[in-house]
C-alpha cells in the first residue's frame, strides 16, 4: 500500500500561478487536489479551465472550503491584501499554510507566528519557489559578508500589482542582517528627480523595472574596491516555482511553527 496522499487546497486556482500550482498538484501522484478557491469562481469547472481531466470544482469561499476536515496544506497565491488572512484562516483550521503570494508584512507574519505557535502548527511563507532563486539569496548573504555595498535590480511583468517584488525585499533584509561593517553613504546621494535612487530597504537601493515579455528576474550587485559581482536569477516560466511548490507541499509539516523562505526546509539556513 502507498502513503496516504497529502490533501491540498489551491487559494487563486483561477490565477496564473493558482492554475499552474493545480495542474502540478493533479500530476503529482502523492498529492490530491481536494479543494480549488477563487473569488471569482462562477459554474465553470476547473478541468475545463485547465484542459485535465478533474472532478473538483470551484469554490468561492476559502473559509467554507477548509472546514470539512479534508485539506493538510493550502496553498495561496492570490493578493497581498488577502493573503495573510487566508493563512490565519487556515491556521485556526487546522491547516498548514504555504503562502505564495508576495508582499506580507512584517506585522502579518509577527501575527502568524504567534498564531502558529499558539495552535503549535506549521506554517510558510515563500517569497520566491524558484531553487535557483533560494541560492541567488543565500549566495547575496554570503557575499555581504565581504562585500557589504550591495544594490537590487527586480525585473518582472507588467501585470505583477505590488513593487518592490516580496524576493527582493527578502534579498535585501538578508543582506543588511550579514553585513559586517556598516556602509559608507556616496558623497553625493541627492536625486534631483525623485526616485532616481530606487526605494530603499535595510540600506539596500532597490529598483524595479515592470515590462511585458519578463516574468521574474533578479540581479544583485556587489561593489568593493575596483571589483563588482553580479548575482542573477532568471525564471523563464511559471513552471520555474512548481518544483518548489511541491517540496514545500512535501515539507512543510516539518517545521516547527511559521517560518519565512524555502531555505528552512532546504537545510540552508
Ligand atoms: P493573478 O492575478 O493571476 O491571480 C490571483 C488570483 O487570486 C485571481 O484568480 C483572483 O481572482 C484570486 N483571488 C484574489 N483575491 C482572492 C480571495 N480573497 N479569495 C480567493 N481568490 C482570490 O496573480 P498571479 O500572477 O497568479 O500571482 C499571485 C501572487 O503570487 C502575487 O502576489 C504574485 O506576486 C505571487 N507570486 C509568487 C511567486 C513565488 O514564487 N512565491 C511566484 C510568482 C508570483
Amino acid at each position: 500500500m502507498g502513503e496516504t496522499p497529502i490533501r491540498v487546497a489551491v487559494c487563486g486556482a483561477l490565477g496564473r500561478m493558482g492554475k499552474e500550482c493545480c495542474r502540478t498538484v493533479l500530476a503529482a501522484d502523492d498529492l490530491q487536489l481536494t479543494r480549488a478557491v477563487d473569488r471569482l469562481s462562477d459554474d465553470r469547472a476547473l478541468s475545463a479551465e485547465l484542459g485535465v481531466e478533474t472532478e473538483i470544482g470551484l469554490e468561492k469561499d476559502l473559509h467554507e472550503a477548509l472546514k470539512h476536515g479534508d485539506v493538510d496544506v493550502l496553498v495561496d497565491f492570490t493578493h497581498p491584501a488577502v493573503a495573510a488572512e487566508h493563512a490565519r484562516m487556515a491556521l485556526e483550521l487546522g491547516v498548514a499554510p504555504v503562502i505564495g503570494t508576495s508582499g506580507l508584512s512584517s506585522e502579518a507574519l509577527a501575527d502568524l507566528t504567534e498564531l502558529a505557535a499558539q495552535k503549535k502548527l506549521p506554517g510558510l511563507w515563500v517569497p520566491n519557489f524558484a531553487i535557483g532563486a533560494v541560492l541567488m539569496m543565500q549566495f547575496a548573504a554570503m557575499a555581504a559578508k565581504f562585500l557589504p555595498h550591495a544594490e537590487i535590480i527586480e525585473l518582472h511583468h507588467d501585470r505583477k500589482v505590488d513593487a518592490p517584488s516580496g524576493t527582493a525585499t527578502r534579498t535585501a533584509s538578508l543582506i543588511q542582517e550579514n553585513r559586517r561593517e556598516p556602509i559608507q553613504r556616496p558623497i553625493q546621494d541627492e536625486e534631483l528627480v525623485p526616485g532616481a535612487r530606487g526605494s530603499e530597504i535595510s540600506q539596500v537601493h532597490v529598483h524595479s523595472v515592470r515590462l511585458p515579455g519578463l516574468l521574474a528576474h533578479q540581479e544583485v550587485v556587489f561593489g568593493g574596491q575596483g571589483e563588482l559581482l553580479t548575482i542573477r536569477h532568471d525564471s523563464f516560466d511559471r513552471g520555474s516555482f512548481m518544483e518548489g511548490v511541491k517540496f514545500a507541499v512535501r515539507n512543510v509539516r516539518r517545521l516547527e511553527g511559521f517560518a519565512v523562505g524555502l531555505e528552512h526546509l532546504m537545510e540552508l539556513a
